[in-house]
């Protein structure tokens, strides 16, 4: 196998350009503090001179260009994507977004968590991540690790920062049982222009592979996970989550995924927790999904950052690969887990051939920060942090934290090319 690293830019070649571009630790822990297509069908020369040359005459211009009009120019379609770790709500998390309301039942307020970071969502057409928590409707009150319920108006201000893919596969999709996730499903539901994938509600809904065609190109997402905390859906349930041990089924769904889409996206749920580094056989179930289709292979649950990497498919176009994304926000309490990051890059499509690009591959790195016993808990990018708050981070009631240990971190994990160090 042939992985590729050191490309600052590169092309993923359709070998189907026509057909696609008109088609139609086994037991995770996550613990935290208590708080305590588009072209125009073809229509070749042949079948305008069956037509007898009378009724062509009687027929209105349809805009057929006619054989000495040059044809149109080829347009490089552009979407702006970010996609983000684990969101995983603890407790003071939303115990805090609870105080800024007066602690009124039902009422939040997540902002000062993760306005540092608004810039960095804003304005991207593309904005994934990975929803760790349930939302299960309001239908059971909030709760934390080991089994998470976020409130309905976490993942309503996670809309409305522009977030608009969410992949819900993890290894908390059953912490409240089938009926917390059929609600969960149920509140996602309600949500216009916002994908939701890795969980539906029975077989027909998964064979509804999810697209999302942003200005002119047809993306698809698919979202897998490899533990359920040793959970199992209650025998006779309809619901389906995506099983990333399953490589076969895996592959099938890509490979359906990408014959109606331009590019495909995978979401997976993977890896050993708190450990940086990639392992052997994610490489090689990258190279499978790749091969089968997948573009781009986003990997979040270690809660650390892994590196990125290029894959060389078996069709000669290059696959692009995040093996972990680490935390978006969490109250974890091992200093490693406080630093994330926001993937940024670009995919450009050329309108005729469907050739897709993939530029400016960065990863902005995030920090989470509280104060002393989980207090104020908020991102920020790391142009924004500093040593003094480093020095006052809460985490280091818990382990080794300081403003040169997250340089630290990131050099040893995540290569130099898609680092934004400033
Ligand atoms: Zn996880």
């Amino acid at each position: 196998m042939n992985y590729i690293k050191k490309l600052a830019s590169f092309f993923i070649v359709f070998p189907f350009i026509l057909s696609a571009s008109c088609g139609v630790s086994e037991h995770g822990t996550e613990s935290g503090g208590i708080d305590v297509s588009n072209d125009e069908p073809a229509i070749s020369v042949g079948d305008i001179l069956e037509v007898p040359s009378e009724e062509i005459d009687d027929k209105p211009d349809l805009g057929v260009p006619h054989e000495d009009e040059p044809p149109p120019e080829p347009e490089q379609l552009i979407v702006r994507a970010v996609a983000v770790g684990d969101n995983l709500i603890h407790q003071p998390i939303y115990s805090q977004a609870n105080r800024r309301m007066n602690n009124a039942e039902n009422s939040y307020d997540f902002s000062p968590a993760y306005e540092n970071v608004f810039e960095l969502i804003a304005g991207r057409e593309l904005a994934i991540i990975n929803q760790e928590t349930l939302i299960c409707n309001d239908i059971f009150p909030p709760s934390s690790w080991p089994s998470f319920n976020s409130p309905v108006a976490l993942g309503d201000f996670m809309i409305e920062m522009g977030f608009n893919v969410f992949g819900i596969a993890n290894n908390h999709t059953l912490d409240k049982g089938a009926e917390g996730l059929s609600a969960c499903l149920d509140y996602w539901r309600t949500k216009d222009d916002v994908v939701v994938v890795g969980a539906y509600y029975d077989k027909e809904d998964r064979k509804n592979i999810r697209t999302k065609e942003i200005n002119g190109i047809t993306f698809s997402f698919l979202s897998y996970t490899e533990h359920l905390n040793g959970l199992v859906l209650p025998a006779g349930s309809p619901l389906e989550i995506g099983d990333a041990k399953d490589l076969d089924t895996l592959e099938i769904e890509i490979a359906r995924a990408k014959g109606i889409s331009d590019v495909c996206v995978v979401l997976l749920h993977w890896g050993q927790e708190d450990y940086d580094k990639i392992e052997p056989y994610q490489r090689a179930a990258a190279k499978r999904m790749a091969d089968a289709g997948a573009d781009i292979i986003l990997g979040t649950h270690p809660h650390v950052l892994r590196d990125i990497e290029y894959i060389e498919r078996v069709d000669g176009g290059i696959s692009l690969v995040a093996y972990s994304l680490a935390n978006f926000i969490s109250a974890q309490d091992k200093p490693q887990t406080m630093i994330g990051g926001v993937l940024s890059f670009e995919v450009a499509v050329n309108s005729q051939t469907r050739e897709a690009q993939i530029k400016d591959v960065l990863l902005t790195p995030t920090i989470t920060h509280y104060d002393s016993k989980y207090g104020f808990i908020r991102i920020y990018p790391l142009s924004e942090y500093t040593p003094e708050l480093a020095a006052a981070h809460g985490v280091k009631e818990f382990g080794h934290f300081s403003y040169d240990y997250i340089y630290e971190v990131l050099n040893n994990n995540v290569s130099e090319e898609f680092l934004v160090l400033n």
